[in-house]
């Protein structure tokens, strides 16, 4: 089947893509960065179940590098469970 146009689905908007390419994913650059920004997420959080120990650690050295954030994050925690 080498040769022929592929049907391909996008991804993103699940439009047709007529394209000689079966690597393209989605129908243009806009669908590209959605999908991209979504494999993206899905990558890191498999990467995170994998590398436990790993995500620990950056974790606590970004928690060091961004005491402000990780404190708001506390703060509207702790918010979140009185109500
Ligand atoms: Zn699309």
């Amino acid at each position: 089947m080498v040769g022929f146009v592929c049907d391909m689905i996008c991804k993103i908007c699940n439009k047709e893509i007529k394209s000689k390419s079966n690597r393209r994913k989605t129908c243009g650059s806009k669908c590209s960065k959605e999908y991209n920004r979504r494999y993206r997420s899905e990558y890191i959080l498999l990467w995170r179940k994998n590398n436990p120990e790993k995500t620990k650690e950056y974790n606590r050295k970004f928690r060091i590098n961004n005491p402000e954030y990780s404190k708001n994050y506390m703060e509207k925690k702790n918010e979140q469970n009185k109500a």
